[in-house]
């Protein structure tokens, strides 16, 4: 069986013998890219070598990308912890062609990985295909031998990558693995397809045209390649378990959870530990990678994310902060592939420890008054909006978090309420203060209702004198 490090090898390695250059992975926040908040994908550092407008030294390439999906147009962070494939923080392994080759050899490649260099047996493999990419289905044919009940033809966008409004982008063919009847789901494009038995472990996007806004695209210069490949779902099928949480690596870190609360997971609790493991992972790497938190725009992101993981470690127990206590087993999991980790640990280590402390002071009252507030809801009820904006701005509760944490009893929030309750506040702090305006490039990126104008948190001065309610 193969650990999560040496299946990363194995990819590079795969690819560097057929001539790709291997590039390290770039950073989590994009440079120069103000229409992205956190890099999504593989593509995302080569975006201008597909348009042409840079020129690299090679024109073949393979990495192992950080990505974070917890925002923005690809924005997974409602699926962590419900289902066993989706996680803020993955790594995606990729191979690329500048217009040297193109779906003839991409497929190629493909198949030999996964067939002969990891073993996959060809019959439980299936594969989607733009409904009118003609070309794609008929190489499949000839490379794989598959029949046309392999190759599924889907018109919708799910064939058709995107990496956000604007860029390179093209239709693509997805690999999926058929996990058997035991679980739940059907082939992708059925009703059904949201299960857990047809996974998605691979994509293959055939780079022809940039987005320059909707409705208007340009053909690339040269068609081109970029592939996608989760190490965390490829790891999961070849190690034979079915959640990527039940991986080597993930299975280290959900043990540190356990060490640290002195308590290790049941069928009850099992979703926090995941949350939690996922959720460490994501605020590492964006704090290794110079995000801080704050009120607003990306550090408002790591903040609900932190804040998220924070919370399950309460529901857990935790009656101090603790998260940072886990630093070191992520430092060892993935410190030698990802030496900025090794580099800012301290630095993790203690914007963990003082979020989680002040986070703390109000986190356990906070709670009191959600449960009260939401005791007397039911399944299909909205809590009110004072109410989470109160949990908000007094309380520091991301939206996300008051969602997060009543979504299991299928209550919701009412949205409209704390957008209105919001927009009051902020117009009384107008009032207050003439602004510079430099929160306007903010607007652009980030969803006004969860980010822009997130007011200064009171919690904290408010609290600050008092002792530390544990
Ligand atoms: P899904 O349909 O499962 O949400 P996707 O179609 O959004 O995946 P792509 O944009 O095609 O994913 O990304 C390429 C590959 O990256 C996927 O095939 C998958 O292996 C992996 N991947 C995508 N999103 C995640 C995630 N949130 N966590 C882990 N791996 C992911
Ligand atoms: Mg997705
Ligand atoms: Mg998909
Ligand atoms: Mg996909």
């Amino acid at each position: 069986m193969s650990g999560v490090n040496e299946i990363r090898s194995t990819f590079l390695d795969y690819f560097a013998k057929a001539g790709h250059t291997v590039v390290p992975s770039s950073s989590l926040v994009p440079k120069n890219d103000p229409t992205l908040m956190f890099t999504n994908a593989g593509m995302v550092q080569f975006k201008n070598v597909f348009t042409g407008v840079e020129k690299r030294p090679y024109v073949t390439a393979t990495s192992s990308q950080k990505c974070v999906r917890a925002g923005g147009k690809h924005n997974d962070l409602d699926n962590v912890g419900y289902t066993a494939r989706h996680h803020t923080f993955f790594e995606m392994l990729g191979n690329f062609s500048f217009g040297d080759y193109f779906k003839e050899q991409a497929i190629t490649l493909a198949w030999g990985l996964i067939t002969k260099e990891l073993g996959l047996k060809p019959d439980r493999l299936l594969v989607t295909v733009y409904a009118d990419d003609d070309e794609a289905a008929g190489l499949w044919r000839k490379i794989a031998g598959f029949g046309d009940d392999k190759i599924i033809r889907i018109g919708t966008s799910d064939n058709f990558w995107q990496m956000g409004d604007t860029g390179p982008c093209g239709p693509c063919s997805e690999i999926f693995i058929d996990q058997g009847p035991a679980l739940q789901g059907g082939p992708p494009g059925s009703p059904d397809e949201d299960g857990d038995r047809f996974l998605e472990f691979w994509n293959l996007v055939f780079m022809q045209y940039e987005q320059l806004r909707p409705g208007e695209r340009n053909p690339l210069p040269r068609p081109s390649i970029d592939t996608g490949m989760g190490l965390e779902r490829i790891a999961a099928i070849l190690q034979g378990v079915h959640s990527n949480y039940d991986t080597d690596l993930f299975r280290a870190l959900i043990d540190a959870v356990a060490h640290v609360l002195s308590r290790g997971p049941d069928a009850s609790n099992v979703a926090s530990y995941r949350v939690i493991a996922d959720h460490l992972r994501s605020v590492s790497f964006l704090i290794a990678d110079g995000v801080l938190p704050s009120n607003e725009g990306r550090g408002y992101v790591l903040r609900r994310i932190m804040r998220r993981a924070m919370r399950h470690l309460e529901l857990l127990g935790a009656r101090e902060p603790v998260m940072f206590r886990l630093v070191p087993t992520l430092v060892r999991e993935m410190g030698q592939a990802f030496p900025e980790l090794v580099r800012a640990e301290a630095l993790i280590s203690e914007t963990l420890r003082l979020e989680e402390t002040r986070f703390r002071k109000t986190l356990e009252r906070g709670l009191a008054i959600l449960d009260t507030e939401s005791r007397g809801l039911t399944k299909g009820q909205n809590l009110s909006g004072e109410t989470a904006f109160t949990l908000y701005d007094t309380y520091g509760f991301p939206l996300d978090l008051t969602q997060d944490a009543l979504k299991a009893r299928g209550i919701g929030v009412d949205t409209g309420a704390f957008d209105m309750a919001m927009t009051r506040q902020k117009q009384a702090a107008r009032a207050a203060w003439k602004g510079s305006g430099e929160a306007a490039t903010e607007t652009v990126w980030f969803d006004i209702r969860e980010r822009n104008g997130a007011s200064e948190f009171l919690g904290y001065e408010a609290e600050e004198t008092e002792a530390v309610a544990t």
